[in-house]
């Protein structure tokens, strides 16, 4: 079993996933390499970690709480992680998470916050919400970031597709939170940027 294999969620969800990872990785790959700055190379890098932050810390709190976003989401994250390790791949970046196991980073930083968020997502379904809300948030901060800083039309419709994801993610964790109760106050986002995304309609794939 491969690392896809084993983060992808049972049912239904497993072909039509897989289909989609590969027309993204045909379209991130089609053509010549690009030209990245360093600044450019660095979003790319640090967004293959953050994926795998969501990727982890979903995985823990589904195996406490087996609530089913997490469960959902965790094969999501795989394959966004899968959409930029073809990016780097294809602009011929090593992957800073080569190796490492889940639960491990490559960076100081977001090791801590993989640590916090852990905790604070052990402490009840709850909290555990609240921390998908968290990750959602910052996801898309930081895809929309990264975003306004390339020029690149590839790496753009990338983080335009991942920040879909999220904002599907972002929804579901919204949902649950009606339904279980709790308090997030968004703050990576503008409120009026967090409520609009989090109270409109799910958003379809490319199929
Ligand atoms: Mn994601
Ligand atoms: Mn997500």
């Amino acid at each position: 079993m491969n690392a896809s294999e084993a983060f992808d969620t049972p049912h239904g969800a497993h072909s039509h996933r897989a289909e989609h990872v590969q027309h993204m990785r045909q379209r991130l790959t089609a053509g010549p390499r690009e030209a990245l700055s360093a600044a450019e190379q660095q979003n790319l890098l640090a967004l293959r970690e953050e994926e795998k932050l969501a990727r982890d810390v979903y995985a823990t709190l589904a195996a406490r709480w087996h609530l089913r976003p997490f469960e959902n989401i965790v094969g999501a994250e795989q394959a966004h992680m899968d959409m930029v390790q073809a990016a780097l791949e294809h602009q011929g970046l090593p992957d800073p998470m080569q190796g490492l196991p889940a639960g491990r980073f490559a960076s100081a930083p977001v090791q801590a916050l993989y640590e916090r968020l852990c905790a604070q997502g052990l402490q009840s379904p709850q909290e555990a919400v609240a921390v998908g809300l968290h990750v959602e948030e910052l996801d898309i901060a930081d895809l929309r970031a990264a975003a306004a800083r390339t020029a690149s039309a590839r790496l753009r419709e990338l983080y335009a597709e991942l920040e879909r994801g999220s904002r599907n993610h972002l929804r579901a964790f919204f949902r649950w939170q009606q339904q279980l109760g709790g308090a997030y106050e968004p703050r990576h986002l503008p409120v009026e940027a967090y409520r609009a995304i989090a109270t409109s309609p799910k958003e379809a794939c490319w199929q």
